[in-house]
């Protein structure tokens, strides 16, 4: 028999069919047998009467996470059973016959159990087919579709940058070295910002989706060793405030396109769908502190970042804000300083409750004075000279900006930590497995 998935079952009320899947919980009443079977397409209860004696035999032996192909009849549930709001809260499955695809050891625990976070990473091949996995990943997937979706109607042509590199060239982030070939040493790209700008050469507006790698020893609960990152750049740009209205567009559009797919998820996660006003409230790095009451410093603190995002969901009906005018020496050497603005860059950072989850800049575009940039903060020209080629032969003003997938994905659900909104986080502690074991 074909096979039905479980969120078509209501269409098959009367009728045999066949489905397959994982089970859920088995539940055993006197001589009845419960399962909730779980598929791609969600859940839905089946019962073992005692009357199929040939399927009750087989479910004896039957628990958690078997995969299952049974077949059945699908029966309307008796009034008093019903269960409003739960999907397939109205039938049930009466099995007929089970055949095992393949039986699960005994679980070291219950997937629903509440458990600690080593715990759940851990078993995380085990662990990922919880609910609250599967929704945060579905979610993360809808945010880069709708991210590449936005992006390309906006004229935006996607490319796919290097994860391996010749150098640590940015001097930024510290980067994980890697053995090349003859000896060489090769770098895991820690962002890819001079691939992106590049690309605005045959492009003008460029993106991509890339894997970064930060060698950081951070240990907070907004730090990766490896990330996602999702990155535009574009030509032509009068100001960086052009870039910031290309990722606001984005951003609209992905809240739009998750608020309209996933109603049920913000629900089972507490929350709501962000805010995201006609115009998202922008601010000076001298406004927000002056706002917060504090000193005038280089940056923002990480409990600034979240005072500041609670003002602007107050006052400007926001769950994001944009800082703007950090000091120029604070910002990575390819960043705009316009004369008129010094000592103030054309960079921003865009905070989403409570945390940066974005940074972009209009770049330098004159070959000369990046050089010149370059001397001033010790980096020898000559181990840019691949990139520089972009410079040497043409580049328009530009500017783009950087987005986290993980930290997106974390606030877009409140959750605490981002590792959580990572499948397979690596960290200080562990790739895949714990580095003490
Ligand atoms: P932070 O100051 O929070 O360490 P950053 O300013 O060094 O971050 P950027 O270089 O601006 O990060 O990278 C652009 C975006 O990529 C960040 O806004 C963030 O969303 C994401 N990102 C950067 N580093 C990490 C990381 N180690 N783990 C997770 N996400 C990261
Ligand atoms: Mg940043």
């Amino acid at each position: 028999m074909k096979r039905t998935y479980i969120k078509d079952l209501g269409q098959s009320v009367g009728e045999g069919v066949s489905i397959s899947g994982w089970v859920d919980v088995r539940r055993d009443q006197g001589k009845m047998v419960f399962m909730d079977i779980r598929d791609m397409s969600g859940k839905v209860q089946c019962v073992v009467l005692p009357s199929h004696a040939e399927a009750l035999e087989q479910v004896k032996e039957v628990r958690t996470e078997w995969v299952l192909k049974v077949s059945g009849i699908v029966n309307k549930r008796p009034e008093k059973n019903i269960k409003q709001g739960v999907q397939n809260g109205d039938i049930e499955l009466e099995i007929t016959n089970i055949e095992v695809l393949s039986k699960a050891q005994e679980l070291p625990f219950a997937l629903d159990a509440e458990l600690n976070f080593d715990t759940y990473l851990d078993y995380l091949p085990l662990t990922l087919r919880t609910e609250r996995a599967r929704d945060i990943f579905t979610m993360q997937a809808s945010i880069v579709q709708a991210y590449r979706d936005s992006l390309v109607v906006q004229g935006f042509t996607e490319f796919e940058a290097p994860a391996l590199v010749g150098g640590d060239a940015e001097g930024g982030a510290a980067a994980f070295k890697v053995d090349y070939y003859y000896d060489k040493t090769a770098f895991l790209a820690t962002s890819p910002q001079f691939y992106k700008q590049i690309m605005v050469g045959p492009f003008e507006r460029a993106f991509t989706v890339a894997k970064i790698f930060r060698a950081e020893k951070h240990a907070t609960t907004r730090h990766l060793s490896e990330a996602v990152c999702m990155d535009f750049e574009m030509g032509f740009i009068e100001d960086e405030k052009e870039v910031m209205k290309v990722l606001e567009n984005t951003i609209r559009h992905t809240v739009e396109t998750v608020t309209k797919k996933h109603s049920d998820m913000f629900a089972r996660f507490n929350t709501t769908p962000p805010l995201v006003p006609a115009e998202i409230p922008i601010l000076t790095l001298k406004e927000a502190h002056d706002l917060l009451g504090v000193e005038h410093v280089d940056d923002m603190e990480p409990e600034h970042e979240r005072n500041i995002c609670e003002w602007a969901k107050k006052e400007k009906g926001s769950d994001f804000v944009f800082i703007t005018r950090y000091p120029t020496k604070k910002r990575a050497f390819y960043t705009y300083e316009d004369k008129s603005e010094a000592p103030y860059s054309r960079g921003f950072d865009l905070l989403f409750r409570g945390l940066e989850i974005n940074s972009g800049a209009q770049r330098i575009h004159n070959h000369d004075d990046l050089v010149a940039k370059m001397e001033s903060r010790g980096l020898d020209p000559k181990k840019f000279s691949y990139y520089l080629q972009a410079f040497k032969y043409g580049m328009p003003p530009h500017g783009g900006c950087s987005t986290g997938l993980e930290r997106m994905t974390a606030r877009m659900l409140e959750i605490a930590n981002v590792k959580e909104a990572t499948a397979f986080p690596r960290d200080l502690n562990r790739i895949d497995n714990r580095l003490s074991e």
